[in-house]
């Protein structure tokens, strides 16, 4: 047993729930209640717009920046919060591309979040300049990353399996071809050690309100490597990427560092939240987390495997080659996870018969996952999940 202690009195789960999909929105940590509080209250509220120099609000996205970065192995100064995962991929992929002028290929794969996928396509479309998103194989990613690819583009962690791409070999292989390496860590930062520094990351993005518990549409962030980072053209130049965001210059000039990856104004009262949120994160290993999380995944795995016959897993079942979530396919997984929620153990589905579970040590204990696993296997079982109610579709699944 790893010598991990829960942090579960930090949060506030309710009564007779079983969450197992902060992988997908992580619970309210109970501090974030008072700190959006005193943002309004004693900061918003008697400071006005003051507020912006007195409580420092200006300073939330590189402050944030930094707080992430310990925990995904990025240097001080080099990483910065703000917009969403969406409009940081746009960056990220936007600069890789002016930095490798003549080679026309973006390559991803096909376990991508869509999002990723469909943004780095439009904008190739935009640019008119014949670029191509090429989606291959996850697999297949090695092979394809010839010297007329500008950018690697890949989510370390597969949303829907929990694969994880070995980000030190492929990122070598990038650069041996002279690629730009982009990294998503939405499903990695706060679930598993990351090392952007060890494995030479060109630029890195993810989000905040997965395991970072930031509250839903918490800001994103990006990391783009301190040696780079003066060549970067942001190409959504806001003013508060600005050299001098309060000269009101005419013409742009990016700004120092990290700070040019910012674009307009950031979600004070949000930021203040997600602040709060990574108090979980003080005194905390990502290697702790990481020794827990995989014996949290393997209980679940090996009881459900022994109650219920009718599933198959999903995830690789080597723990390292998974991260913190287990998935496991089944015919009728969508109605599966709504008696599943029904019983009071939230996991999620994801298109066409994946019902995912994800483990956070923080809060996560090895209760959660017998109690889980036995209540999946008597549903599958009794045949619990066949009634019309549970077969409806809701709009977010
Ligand atoms: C969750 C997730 C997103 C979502 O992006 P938003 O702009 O925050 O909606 C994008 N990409 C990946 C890989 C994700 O896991």
């Amino acid at each position: 047993m790893s010598s991990f202690q829960t942090q579960r009195d930090l949060f506030d789960l309710p009564e007779g729930i079983t969450y197992l999909d902060g992988n997908s929105l992580g619970p309210l940590p109970k501090s974030a209640v008072d700190r959006a509080r005193t943002t309004m209250a004693e900061e918003w509220g008697p400071m006005l717009i003051t507020g912006w120099n007195k409580a420092r609000w200006m300073d939330l996205p590189a402050r944030l920046g930094d707080r992430i970065g310990r925990l995904i192995g990025a240097p001080a100064g080099s990483t910065v919060v703000g917009d969403t995962l969406s409009i940081k991929v746009y960056q990220a992929v936007a600069s890789a591309v002016e930095m490798r002028p003549g080679r026309k290929i973006v390559l991803s794969d096909n376990g991508n979040f869509p999002s990723d996928l469909y943004i780095a396509d439009g904008l190739l479309k935009s640019l008119k300049q014949g670029h191509e998103l090429k989606v291959v194989d996850p697999e297949a990613v090695a092979e394809n990353i010839t010297e007329d690819v500008a950018a690697v583009m890949l989510t370390h962690v597969d949303y829907r399996t929990g694969r994880v791409h070995d980000m030190k070999a492929i990122t070598d292989k990038a650069h041996a071809a002279g690629a730009i390496m982009i990294w998503d860590l939405a499903h990695s930062a706060g679930a598993l050690p990351v090392d952007l520094t060890g494995c030479n990351a060109d630029i890195a993005v993810g989000c905040t309100y997965k395991y970072l518990n930031g509250g839903p549409g918490a800001p994103g962030f990006i990391h783009v490597r301190p040696d780079l980072i003066d060549q970067v053209r942001p190409a959504l130049s806001g003013w508060l990427g600005h050299q001098a965001p309060f000269a009101f210059d005419l013409d742009y000039r990016p700004g120092e560092g990290i700070s040019r990856m910012r674009v307009g104004t950031p979600p004070v009262i949000q930021m203040t939240v997600l602040d709060a949120a990574l108090d979980a994160f003080d005194g905390v290993e990502m290697t702790d987390i990481r020794a827990r999380s995989i014996e949290l995944s393997e209980q679940f795995i090996s009881e459900v495997e022994d109650g219920c016959k009718d599933v198959v897993l999903a995830s690789p079942r080597d723990p390292q080659a998974r991260g913190s979530q287990v998935s496991f396919r089944f015919h009728e997984g969508y109605a599966a996870m709504q008696a599943l929620i029904a019983r009071g153990i939230i996991g999620d589905f994801r298109a066409p018969d994946i019902m995912r579970f994800g483990f956070c040590p923080l809060y996560n204990t090895a209760d959660d996952v017998r109690h889980a696993a036995a209540v999946l296997c008597e549903i599958i079982a009794t045949g619990e999940w066949d009634r019309p109610e549970f077969k409806q579709r809701k709009a977010v699944t």
